[in-house]
C-alpha cells in the first residue's frame, strides 16, 4: 500500500499489516480515538485495540510502533493513582479519622443563614423536613436565604471535626497504601496523526470501493495485491484485476491500480515507481488514482511511461472517474 512515497518504507511495512489496516480503520471511519480504560484487572487497557490486536500485551506493542513510527501521536492524560507494588489502578478510597484512626467520617456542610449570620452544620436546619433557623427560629423558603461556608468532615466514632481527614488506599489485591506511597500513573489517550488521516482515509477506503466496483464489472479482484512480474521480482499494487482468463473464446482484459495519496500534488516518484511496476507486469491497463492532483512534473514523466493518470481533489469522485475510464476501455474500438 502506498502512502505518500515509496520511500516511507518503514510506515509502508507497517501499514500493510491486515490487523492494522482494520483498526486504524475503525478509528479513523468512526472517528474514535484510543482512550485508557481501566480493566476488570485494575491495569490500563485500549480496549478498541485489544478487540483487534487479540491482547494487551501485543496492543502496547503496536501503539508504541504506531507512535514511533509518527503514525499516530499521544494528545492527553491523565494522572492515575496506582497501589505502588501492583501498579492496579482501581484503588477502595477511604477517609480515616487521624485521632482514632476509624473510618467513620461523615461529610457535613456547613451552611450560613444570611438574615442572622448564624453558621451550622447543614443538618441543624432540617426541621422534619421543613428549613428553619435553629438560631433566629425564621423558616427559610429559598436555597438563595443561605450560604455555603465550607465542608468538614466527623468522626462517627471520637465526634472529632476536621476539614482535612487522612485519605486511605485500599488495593484490591488485599492491603493498604496512602497519599506518601501512592504511584501516579501517566494514561495516555492516543489518536492518528492529522497528517496521516487524510492519506489513509482515501487508502483505506478508496482500495475496497474499487475493488468492489471492478468485482461489481465482472472482473476478478484482488486488493492488495501481490504479483510476480516478468523478470520475478514481486510487486504489490493497490488493486489488480482481470477478466476473461478462465474463458479461451475471451480476450484476456487487466488492470493495475494504483493510489497515490499527498497532502500537495503528487511527485513523479509515485509515477515512476508505479512505472517500474507496470513495467514488469504488463497490465492491458494501468491506472494511477493521485489525489489531490498529479504535479506538473508527474505528467511530463508520466507523457513517455503510458500511465492512465485519475486526479481527484479529494477522493470522494475518485470510483466514478475509473468506473468512466473501464467502460470506454471494454468498448470494442471503432473500425
Ligand atoms: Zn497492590
Ligand atoms: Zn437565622
Ligand atoms: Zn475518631
Amino acid at each position: 500500500m502506498q502512502v505518500s512515497s515509496e520511500n516511507q518504507s518503514d510506515r509502508q511495512k507497517i501499514l500493510s499489516d491486515p490487523k492494522t489496516r482494520e483498526l486504524l480503520r475503525r478509528l479513523i471511519v468512526e472517528g474514535k480515538s484510543l482512550a485508557p480504560e481501566v480493566g476488570g484487572d485494575g491495569q490500563i487497557h485500549y480496549l478498541a485495540a485489544e478487540d483487534v490486536m487479540g491482547g494487551s500485551a501485543a496492543t502496547n506493542v503496536w501503539i508504541e510502533q504506531m507512535v514511533g513510527s509518527g503514525l499516530m501521536k499521544k494528545t492527553t492524560y491523565k494522572e492515575l493513582v496506582t497501589c505502588p507494588i501492583h501498579f492496579r489502578a482501581d484503588p477502595l478510597i477511604q477517609l480515616e479519622c487521624l485521632k482514632c484512626k476509624a473510618r467513620k467520617m461523615r461529610k457535613t456542610a456547613l451552611v450560613e443563614h444570611l438574615y442572622c449570620g448564624y453558621i451550622d452544620n447543614d443538618a441543624k436546619f432540617d426541621k422534619g423536613g421543613f428549613l428553619v433557623c435553629p438560631n433566629c427560629k425564621r423558616p427559610i423558603h429559598k436555597v438563595e436565604e443561605l450560604r455555603s461556608s465550607g465542608v468538614w468532615y466527623e468522626c462517627q466514632n471520637c465526634l472529632t471535626k476536621t476539614s482535612l481527614p487522612k485519605v486511605v488506599f485500599t488495593c484490591r489485591d488485599g492491603h493498604e497504601f496512602n497519599t506518601a506511597d501512592l504511584r501516579l500513573a501517566a494514561a495516555y489517550t492516543y489518536i492518528v496523526d492529522d497528517s496521516v488521516v487524510a492519506l489513509l482515509k482515501n487508502t483505506l477506503i478508496l482500495a475496497p470501493a474499487i475493488a468492489s466496483l471492478l468485482t461489481g464489472m465482472g472482473y476478478s479482484v484482488v486488493s492488495p495485491a501481490t504479483m510476480q512480474g516478468r523478470s520475478g521480482t514481486s510487486h504489490t499494487l493497490d488493486v489488480y484485476a482481470s477478466k476473461g482468463v478462465a474463458d479461451p473464446n475471451m480476450a484476456v482484459t487487466d488492470v493495475a491500480i494504483q493510489i497515490s495519496v499527498d497532502a500537495v500534488a503528487v511527485e513523479p516518484s509515485a509515477v515512476i515507481s508505479f512505472f517500474a511496476k507496470t513495467y514488469d507486469l504488463r497490465p492491458k491497463l494501468a491506472i494511477l488514482v493521485t489525489i489531490p492532483s498529479a504535479s506538473e512534473a508527474a505528467k511530463a514523466i508520466n507523457a513517455g511511461y503510458g500511465i492512465t493518470l485519475v486526479e481527484d481533489s479529494d477522493g470522494s469522485g475518485a470510483v466514478q472517474k475509473v468506473k468512466a475510464l473501464l467502460e470506454s476501455a471494454d468498448k470494442p474500438a471503432p473500425k
